[in-house]
């Protein structure tokens, strides 16, 4: 075999590789063209933005806030808490705004969550919230949109 065929058989390899998950991942979509790319690492490629550098982590008018990419609706401001995570961090999501998956990331079980409606990731769920629920959503304030009343 020359040097040509066998890259030519490792490119088609990692392709076929990688298709299948493609495919899987059909159910996550871009609506929003004017996603940043910092926002779109987030949301389709599970990524964090740093701590503390959200304005909504100051945010303390009465409002929803929405995804980002769909508009779907998330959250109730009256959920809201400082988590002092550095992330707006909520204590409960209005009915069927995400869906969940376990994260094994980082050599952590985590529980990711992301919008139900578009797939896009948003952050992850904990079980020390200070709700009746007892849970703590940990969000991107970057995969959020805030709409005040
Ligand atoms: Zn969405």
């Amino acid at each position: 075999m020359n040097k040509r065929t066998f890259f030519k058989i490792l490119f088609y390899g990692i392709v076929s590789l990688t298709f299948p998950f493609k495919i899987l991942a059909v159910d996550k979509r871009i609506v929003n063209p004017n996603l940043t790319e910092e926002q779109k690492n987030i949301m389709f490629k599970e990524g964090t933005e740093r701590a503390g550098t959200s304005v909504l982590n100051y945010e303390k008018r009465k409002g929803s806030y929405h995804c980002a990419n769909c508009n779907n609706k998330l959250f109730d401001s009256i959920a809201k808490f400082n988590s002092g995570t550095g992330w707006p961090s909520f204590s409960q999501a209005l009915p069927g705004a995400f869906k969940t998956k376990v994260d094994y990331s980082f050599g952590m079980k985590r529980t990711e969550y992301h919008c139900a409606k578009c797939g896009a990731h948003h952050g992850h769920v904990f079980d020390d919230g200070p709700g009746p629920d007892g849970k703590r959503y940990c969000n991107n304030g970057l995969c959020l949109i805030f709409v005040p009343k």
